[in-house]
């Protein structure tokens, strides 16, 4: 599969397990698949340490692995992996057209498709301070598994009071001299039996609290702690070397904004065929409005789309 002129059956915008689910059974079905993905395989599920809740592994198993394993089936079948992210996508033209950022489809930018799935994921929530972008991995991080390793006997603050900012503070408190986890409420959204658990490992808690900005000279040296109280709110200084920032997620999509329906966050409106309002074009994974976001109803999603795009295609066959 080479050249500008080439059209395949499907173009899937994202390389996580909803991607490359879809790819999977779009390949399996003898359509003709490329997986964009900008870095490596896997999307959120790749910076995840051990998974235990996707089913078949009974000792559980490492994202990375999972990610590798996921893209290899697909690839077995003939899906195609361009390595290249999504610079602009027209996804009313036929066939659609996603310009690259690279010219990864054979020496082309360009890669045309019949029908698209959109499973971009959705990315970690920022806290919005000037300085954050720039020290983001000099001393900040969205990914306790991943970059944990570089605060080995360290002071680190984790901000967030979600599942997500307990898991990462209870996985750097194996490691770390000090976690210090900073929430802007008095409680975690987690169970309190997981709040007693986590001061049993050593974490402290800092409540009512938000890091309003963060200290650095090369790397990170401190975090400027607004603390409310009766009297409005204080600032304190607390000295650290790193900031895990855990405050949730935000969907990938702004690339499609004006192109499909989202709601007030972001997220992609399909129903459970994934079909978006433009025909041929479909919606899976966590960038789609829905209830549960897990690897497993990725997966679903993506078997979901494929199985869609084969129905499009067939209703839709090509001009000769
Ligand atoms: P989340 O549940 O939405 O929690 C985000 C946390 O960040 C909230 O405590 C929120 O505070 C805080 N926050 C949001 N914006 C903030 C800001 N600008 N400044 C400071 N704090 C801010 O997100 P999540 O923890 O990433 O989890 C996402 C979903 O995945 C959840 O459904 C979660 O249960 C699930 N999950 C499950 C597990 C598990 O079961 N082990 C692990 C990870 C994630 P407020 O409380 O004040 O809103």
């Amino acid at each position: 599969m080479q050249g500008k002129a080439l059209v395949y059956d499907m173009a899937v915008i994202g390389g996580g397990p909803a991607g490359y689910t879809a790819a999977l059974y779009a390949a399996r079905a003898g359509l003709t698949a490329a997986v964009l993905e900008r870095t490596a395989p896997g999307g959120q599920m790749a910076a995840t340490g051990v998974i235990d809740n996707y089913p078949g592994f009974d000792e559980g198993v490492e994202g990375f692995l999972l990610a590798q394993k996921m893209q290899a089936g697909a690839e077995r079948f003939g899906a195609k992996t361009l390595y290249a992210g999504a610079a602009a996508a027209e996804l009313s033209a036929s066939p659609k057209r996603i310009t690259l950022d690279s010219a990864a489809n054979g020496g082309s930018s360009e890669l045309l498709a019949r029908t698209v799935v959109l499973a971009t994921g959705a990315g970690p929530r920022r806290l919005g301070l000037p300085e954050e972008t720039a020290l983001a991995g000099r001393g900040v991080s969205y990914c306790a598994v991943c970059d944990g390793m570089f605060y080995r006997g360290k002071t680190v603050v984790v901000a967030g009071g979600g599942n997500s900012a307990a898991d990462d503070a209870e996985y750097l408190a194996r490691l770390c001299k000090k976690v210090f986890l900073v929430h802007r409420r008095d409680a975690l959204r987690a169970a309190p039996a997981r709040q007693r658990a986590l001061e049993a490992a050593g974490v402290e808690f800092v409540w009512n609290s938000r890091v309003a900005g963060i200290l650095h000279n090369e790397t990170v040296t401190g975090v400027r702690l607004a603390t409310d109280g009766p009297g409005g709110a204080t600032e304190r200084v607390l000295p650290c070397d790193g900031v895990f920032i855990a405050i949730g997620r935000v969907p990938d999509t702004a690339l499609f904004a004006g192109q499909l329906p989202m709601d007030e966050a972001g997220y992609l409106l399909a129903d459970e065929t994934t079909r978006t309002a433009l025909p041929g074009v479909f919606a899976a994974g966590d960038a789609r409005k829905k209830p549960l976001r897990q690897i497993v109803t990725a997966a679903a999603d993506g078997a979901a789309a494929a199985y869609f795009a084969g129905e499009y295609l067939r209703e839709h066959p090509a001009r000769p």
